[in-house]
């Protein structure tokens, strides 16, 4: 079978790999510990459900404006607005089948065959694939701090994730404004994705570099925060010019995303009281577990972690026992617990657990990881 080169090498989205290894052993009757999975584990709230409800039978289920109903795109502004400290008009925002499709029409309107992408280790696996698909080239940095010397003529884009997938880092203040001071007058594309905007634990504080830095593009969504992963809801927001660039390219591709979902996000965002209170009842309940996760982890004998400030996401360092990849298949099978293999994020001997779930299933899979640790600790010794 002919395969484009482009896609030949599309690595497999890992999370995605491992739900679905899980998903097989659970349907065999296997009792599985989910670590593996960006879901919320929370359900949609009522609230939107009933929006969307409510739009089918209003009649909201032809194609709207590719760029999104100008209803959500104020919404969206008034978000920025009032959250983000950031003045956009509907103009210069994009709404797309989640920020994953964000991402790809930003990367694939900026990107030429042999451009340059910067990004912070470890990334987000998608990140990669998709600056590989647009022809790009990833250039990998440590931090922020990496970014100027890594800077060639080459460099088109440098994409920020804040709090950061895999492991719920966050870019600080500080951080972002002395990055802006050094890349203003460059030229470049800054790539800023703040899906997890909403998930920031203790005093940690979100900043988005859109502020002190004109040519960023800032991209969100209501995926993580509203527990509204399957209803592909996302956004970009950056000059005018660029809005229409990648309107242009989403009416040949995907064109609007759905309608109905289009009007529960709507709600969802702009219906203040409710969103409110989802948000920081969701916040509350990954602090716990977020806290929980990493009292364990700390009892762990022979893994290593940076204590996570946001997503919900913990990155653990278990290369003293062998390859991420091995790990996470011995543990699936050995202790029936689904963790993700970092080698694609950028993070070779590392693994990804995601906290959401809960309390009860943490507990128990933290009591399987730390007895599969336990014991293999013993072999190593
Ligand atoms: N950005 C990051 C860092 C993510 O982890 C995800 C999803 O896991 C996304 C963007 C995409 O979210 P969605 O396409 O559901 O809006």
């Amino acid at each position: 079978m002919f395969i484009s080169k482009r896609v030949k090498d599309v690595a497999h989205s890992i999370p995605f790999f491992i739900s679905e290894q899980a998903a097989k052993l659970r349907a065999e009757g296997r009792d599985i510990s989910l670590f593996g999975a960006g879901e919320t584990g929370f359900e949609t709230p009522e609230y939107v459900k009933t929006a969307a409800k409510v739009a089918i039978d209003a009649g909201h289920t032809k194609y709207t404006a590719i760029a999104g109903i100008l209803p959500l795109r104020e919404a969206i502004c008034k978000k920025l607005r009032e959250d983000n400290g950031l003045e956009y008009t509907p103009d210069q925002i994009v709404v797309s089948n989640g920020a994953k499709q964000s991402l790809w029409n930003i990367l694939y309107s900026v990107v030429n065959e042999g451009d340059e992408v910067i990004v912070i280790k470890p990334y987000w696996l998608t990140y990669a694939e998709l600056v590989r698909l647009a022809g790009g080239v990833v250039v990998e940095v440590s931090d922020t701090k990496e970014i100027k010397a890594a800077i060639t003529e080459k460099t088109r884009v440098i994409m920020l994730c804040t709090p950061n997938n895999p492991d719920g880092k966050v870019i600080h203040e500080r951080e972002l404004r002395a990055l802006a001071k050094d890349l203003v007058g460059s030229g470049i594309w800054l790539i800023s994705d703040e899906m997890y905007e909403k998930l920031i634990y203790g005093k940690t504080k979100h900043f988005s570099i859109a502020r002190v830095y004109d040519k960023t593009i800032t991209v969100g969504g209501v995926s993580k925060s509203i527990a509204m992963t399957g209803w592909r809801v996302g956004w970009t927001a950056c000059c005018a010019e660029f809005a229409a660039t990648m309107t242009r390219f989403q009416s040949h591709t995907t064109c609007s995303i759905c309608t109905i979902s289009q009007y529960a996000a709507l709600e969802a965002l702009s219906n203040k009281t409710e969103h409110d209170k989802f948000v920081s009842m969701v916040r509350q309940s990954f602090q716990e577990r977020r806290d929980y996760v990493v009292k364990r982890l700390h009892g762990i004998a022979g893994v290593k972690f940076q204590e996570p400030e946001g997503a919900f996401y913990a990155l653990v360092d278990v290369s003293k026992f062998g390859e991420a990849f091995e790990i996470t298949q011995q543990l699936l099978q050995e202790a029936d617990v689904a963790a993700v293999p970092c080698e694609t994020f950028g993070a070779p001997g590392h693994i990804r657990l995601s906290y959401a779930q809960p309390m009860e299933a943490l507990e128990k899979g933290l009591d399987r990881i730390e007895g599969f640790f336990a014991r293999k600790i013993k072999e190593v010794k």
